[in-house]
């Protein structure tokens, strides 16, 4: 309940940032305090997609230095120029990715959240070979066995797991979820956090905007929070 308050008395005061970045640190710090979790596990993925640099310029400004972008020809089309004027910057791939996009999104992102079939594991296991570059892979898990979703069944995960070490050479980090909408998030990290456990895998990315306290409660070391910071998406 503390929590709360200290929340609504942030988000009103004159802040020098207006973007709402200092509202989720805090409240990022107070679930942790709650778990109770050490905030150095817990990184924040700004997601910045569909909002243009002059909007993310003052989030960079603020400190923040990690980000999440959904599409590749987006992420190539505002990141570059960005990185450019401010070094350090990680970048995120959160949304699905396409096999023939493979070989631009290992050369530009940190860590790619949405590995989810094996034809996109032959593909970056090649990029990852020919680049030297080892982006951070996290399986997406469709928990809630939504057919228009991606992601690997719960069912699935672990033999899929074996498959991307065993055949592909791939070093798999961590596990990704996006529960469905209309669903209590906490099942689906928990179910999440389970299958991630089994297998020996330390990261986990879920959480967003509405969730991401509950992310943190049930082990979330990545939480991937857009309109929270920006406000909302047109
Ligand atoms: C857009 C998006 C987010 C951020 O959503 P918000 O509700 O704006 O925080 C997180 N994860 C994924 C996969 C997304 O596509």
């Amino acid at each position: 309940m503390s929590g709360r308050i200290v929340l609504i008395i942030m988000a009103t005061s004159a802040s020098p940032n207006p973007s709402g970045l200092a509202a989720v640190r805090a409240a990022i710090a107070l679930a942790c305090r709650d778990a109770p979790r050490d905030p150095a596990e817990v990184t924040l993925v700004v997601v910045s997609k569909t909002f243009p640099p002059e909007v993310i310029e003052p989030v960079i400004a603020a400190g923040q230095r990690v980000f999440g972008e959904n599409r590749v020809q987006e992420a190539k089309t505002k990141w570059p120029a960005l990185q450019a004027k401010h070094p350090g910057i990680a970048l995120h791939l959160i949304g699905r990715l396409q096999s023939n996009k493979a070989k631009e999104a290992v050369a530009l992102f940190d860590a790619i959240h949405s590995v989810d079939r094996p034809s996109l594991c032959e593909a970056l296991a090649k990029e990852i070979a020919r680049q030297a570059r080892a982006p951070l892979l996290f399986v997406e898990i469709n928990t809630g066995a939504e057919a228009q979703k991606a992601g690997v069944l719960p069912q699935d995960a672990d033999a899929f797991l074996d498959r991307c070490r065993a055949v592909y050479g791939l070093t798999i980090s961590g596990l990704m979820c996006i529960p469905p909408l209309e669903e209590a998030p906490g099942p689906h990290f928990a179910l999440t956090a389970k299958i991630a456990r089994r297998n020996g895998l330390k990261l986990l990315s879920m959480g967003m905007s509405a969730d991401f306290a509950t992310a943190i409660q049930l082990g979330a070391t990545h939480v991937r929070v857009g309109s929270a910071v920006f406000g909302a998406r047109n």
